[in-house]
């Protein structure tokens, strides 16, 4: 850490920052320049807060270095991970993988045919939710455990895996059974309780991006899940809340190139999610892939007019052929292929 003094600061002010630093357990190294003194701290405590300097007399600002999050960061795996969610589907490899399918499992006879459509295309993963977080505690919530049974029936059918929602840390063992990853929606990325729980388990976790969370926030979410045992977690680029009207959340693909660089944990991005809009799904998922996206998850619904939510951003069964087509061209351009 570097901690930059103001240009006036006094000499008691300086010795009062480098006490403080040593306090707290710095090795401190004093740099006099014409205009700015420069206090190297070295052995940064992952507890570190960088107001406590910041707000000290005389001091102009704090560069943190090294970065708090640490299992997640790019230095303890410089080559990457791969997550195995079985059945041969790894995500962080060569292949982009696809998940699809509805928003929430609606029924048998809705997520049969979804199930059976995406796979034909390519897909590998079927996606659902059984426990739905709505905004409105008046829309449909889900069809539960049902559901999830519903889905694992569906999958197996047509050699998918499948990935759901959980909401709380009540429900995971319930879970385990059914499905082959667990996903943290993005109003749970900063759900603590339920990131100890899946440290706990050795299923894959599917974590998505909160819709004002930073980066770095993300991958502190991720090290709450590594720091418990289970270092099976992808990440999920779902758009953020942005000051833009015109799409339901602003994908930020900036976030995969960004995420690469600074983690060795695969990332995928929900361009459904991301737009709101069935129309600018197929372009942002372009997009990702050629941003260097591990993978895609995707609402897609055999009837999106009678979803019983997020029925505008789901994509009709043709037009998710249309885009695996598509996306077969582009993966390849950029090192990728797609299954
Ligand atoms: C979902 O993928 O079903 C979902 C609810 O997404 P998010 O948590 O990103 O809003
Ligand atoms: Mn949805």
């Amino acid at each position: 850490m570097v901690v930059v003094m103001q240009e006036d600061a006094s000499d008691p002010q300086i010795q009062h920052v480098i006490d403080r630093l040593v306090e707290m357990g710095f090795d401190v190294h004093r740099s006099t320049g014409a205009s700015h003194t420069v206090l190297g701290a070295v052995g940064v405590r992952s507890d570190f807060d960088p107001r406590d300097i910041e707000l000290l007399e005389g001091v102009r600002e704090v560069v943190r270095i090294t970065q708090p999050f640490k299992l997640a960061s790019r230095h303890f795996r410089p080559e990457g991970t791969i997550v195995d969610v079985g059945k041969g589907v790894r995500i962080g490899g060569p292949e982009v993988i696809v998940a699809a399918g509805p928003c929430a499992v609606e029924s048998a006879e809705q997520i049969q045919s979804i199930a059976a459509s995406v796979a034909k295309c390519g897909a590998k993963i079927l996606r659902g939710g059984a426990f739905k977080p709505r905004s409105s505690p008046y829309t449909f919530q889900g069809l539960g455990e049902e559901g999830l049974k519903l889905m694992r029936e569906a999958a197996d059918k047509n050699g998918l895996l499948v990935v759901s929602e959980v909401m709380d840390p009540s429900q995971v063992q319930m879970m385990l059974p059914y499905v082959d990853m667990l996903q943290v929606g993005a109003r749970n990325m900063q759900n603590y309780y339920l990131l100890r729980a899946l440290g706990e388990v050795k299923k894959p976790v599917l974590l998505k991006r909160g819709m004002s969370a930073t980066i770095e926030e993300l991958l502190l979410s991720a090290e709450y899940i590594m720091s418990g045992g289970n270092y099976n977690v992808v990440l999920c680029e779902r758009g953020i809340r942005t000051f833009e009207t015109y799409t339901r959340n602003t994908l930020d693909i900036a976030a995969i190139p960004v995420i690469k660089k600074h983690s060795h944990l695969p990332i995928i991005a929900d361009p459904s999610h991301g737009t709101g809009r069935r129309d600018k799904v197929p372009p942002m998922a372009r997009a990702a892939v050629a941003a260097g996206a591990d993978g895609l998850l995707i609402e897609v619904h055999s009837d999106p007019e009678h979803a019983l939510s997020d029925g505008a951003q789901s994509l009709y069964a043709e037009q998710f052929a249309q885009l695996m087509k598509e996306l077969r061209v582009i993966a390849p351009a950029v090192g990728r292929n797609i299954g």
